[in-house]
């Protein structure tokens, strides 16, 4: 007799709920911390070029030397940090977890945050313990000390600047954590074009430091392109994690060609980070509503009945990301992917309306 699932699959996945993805045909789309921009007309005629001359009968170049070069260059990488690519940061956040798994290992993290540093962990089956944030969303220092001190956790993550509150942690907070922590820390640079801070300098000067970034929210998130920047004593072991051809062909082909034009992207940063700040202005100026300050492509903000707005929303055809629910500091929170300006307007005017009906 063939066993169900109920007998074959793990009782902890089986109680997991899968991570859901909203349907988004046709809607104003800002829940994803997406690059709103496409790629101009002369860049998307070159990738086609070389998409069409790509021997897709090979496998990959593993290594994904050409790759690493350039990424080396256009993160600013120094010479004593090594690499390892990863498809989305999300896999790299899995081979962390899974490297650092020992029986009763522990991995520390902050919460509200990242989830899927609780979900892999759950995945992985490595107990994840999570520190609360600040009232403020500030690093509650003392307590993540004191975990440090009570869990001696083979891995942390902090993501800087945060998802899904947007700030980013105080710089000498961070660098305590750094100084107490028994194991790895990665700091999690996913919205590192939208802030003005990076740890990136300092990897060869902290034995246990790696810096993590993704190509995701600068204009390629359908690629899935993660990057961990960190000793080449702590990559090297990390490595033998990864599935051989993990960074398809056509990835590599393109993050190459696009990082190539690297200053498209950069102005696209610019450009949203300037809509960012006109719209914190208006949210700001809504009566009941607070929006918190961003150093990153998205806002959270709070609002009463955040439930009701956020359907109200996707009725007028925008959708933004509900956080009510995840967690008590948010409460009543919704977060929304900063867009183009028409984008904005559309999301400003929905909201609007959806408060005065
Ligand atoms: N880190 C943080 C803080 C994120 O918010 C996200 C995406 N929401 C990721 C990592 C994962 O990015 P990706 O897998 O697309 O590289």
């Amino acid at each position: 007799m063939a066993k169900t699932p109920e007998e074959i699959i793990r009782d902890d996945i089986r109680a997991l709920t899968a991570y859901r993805v909203p349907d988004s045909a046709g809607m104003v789309k800002l829940d994803a911390m997406e690059n709103p921009y496409g790629l101009p007309a002369m860049l998307r005629a070159r990738l086609a070029r070389l998409v069409e001359d790509a021997a897709l009968n090979r496998y990959p170049d593993s290594g994904a030397a050409e790759l690493k070069a350039r990424l080396r260059e256009s993160f600013a990488v120094p010479a004593g940090a090594a690499l390892l690519l990863g498809n989305g940061s999300d896999e790299l956040i899995q081979m962390l977890v899974l490297a650092a798994g020992r029986p009763g290992a522990v991995v520390l993290g902050v919460e509200p945050s990242f989830t899927m540093f609780r979900m892999i962990s759950a995945f992985a089956g490595v107990r994840y313990v999570a520190v609360g944030l600040q009232d403020d969303f500030g690093l509650d220092t003392g307590r993540v000390l004191e975990a440090i001190e009570q869990h001696r956790p083979g891995l942390i993550f902090l993501a800087c600047p945060n998802n899904p509150t947007g700030n980013l942690f105080d710089a000498d907070a961070v660098e305590r954590v750094i100084a107490a922590a028994p194991g790895m820390v990665v700091i999690d640079e996913a919205y590192h074009a939208f802030a003005e801070r990076t740890f990136m300098a300092r990897v060869p000067h902290h034995p246990n430091v790696l810096v993590m970034r993704t190509l995701s929210k600068i204009g390629l998130a359908g690629l899935r392109l993660g990057v961990l920047a960190g000793r080449d004593e702590w990559i090297t072991q990390l490595d033998k994690l990864r599935l051989p051809y993990n960074v398809s062909t056509l990835t590599q082909m393109v993050a190459c060609e696009v990082l190539k034009h690297g200053t498209v992207l950069t102005e696209q940063a610019a450009a949203i980070k300037l809509e960012r700040g006109r719209l914190l202005r208006e949210l700001q100026a809504i009566p009941g509503l607070t929006a918190y300050a961003s150093a990153a492509n998205f806002i959270l903000f709070r609002i009463s009945h955040a439930e009701r707005v956020f359907d109200g929303l996707i009725q007028r055809g925008v959708l933004v990301k509900s956080l009510h629910g995840s967690h008590h500091l948010l409460a009543d929170c919704l977060r929304v992917t900063v867009g183009t300006p028409e984008e904005n307007d559309a999301f400003l005017a929905a909201l609007t309306r959806t408060l005065n009906a």
